[in-house]
């Protein structure tokens, strides 16, 4: 999978040097003991069939011993940079925390559908056709939905914000 630098630099390398440590320290070298061995799962988590992970289930069992037994959540996330996790598309940001579109001046109330490129007012009738498994219902200013979506206006019920 497609991971950040951050996931895979500080989240998992984290857990891939204790396991490394662990099959160093028990390498079978020392006298009467056997070399451990590690299983190792892991499980992409592509929420609703993003294209891009959130994150990722990782499991990790020592065969031998029970010093090595723990599962995981990974986020796939980076410091500075928000992902939509929908289309891929990522970009920069200026603090920390990924920006929430909500709390952005203009912000309104759209649903759009992940197998779609059309967003919607609430009560228009197209919104209210999308199955709950693809509804995305979000509040964005207009600008959002358009350029960092990159969704399209609906026909019918024309989100366009009021001073447009
Ligand atoms: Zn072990
Ligand atoms: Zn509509």
């Amino acid at each position: 999978m497609t991971g950040t630098r951050f996931f895979n630099i500080d989240a998992n390398l984290e857990y891939e040097n204790i396991i490394a440590d662990h099959l160093e320290e028990y390498n079978g070298d020392k006298e009467g003991e056997e070399m451990h061995q590690v299983l190792i799962r892991v499980t992409p988590d592509f929420y609703q069939e993003n294209l891009v992970a959130h994150g990722e289930i990782y499991e990790a069992d020592c065969m031998q011993c029970d010093d090595i037994d723990f599962a995981v959540y990974m986020f796939n996330k980076q410091p500075g940079v928000t992902i939509d996790y929908r289309t891929g598309k990522n970009w920069a940001n200026d603090g920390e925390e990924p920006i929430d579109p909500s709390t952005l001046p203009n912000a309104t109330e759209y649903v759009y559908s992940r197998d779609s490129d059309t967003f919607h007012l609430p009560t228009c009738r197209y919104a209210k056709n999308i199955s709950d498994e693809n509804r995305v219902e979000i509040k964005a200013p207009y600008e959002w939905m358009v350029d960092t979506l990159n969704l399209v206006p609906c026909g019918t019920c024309k989100p366009y914000p009021a001073n447009f």
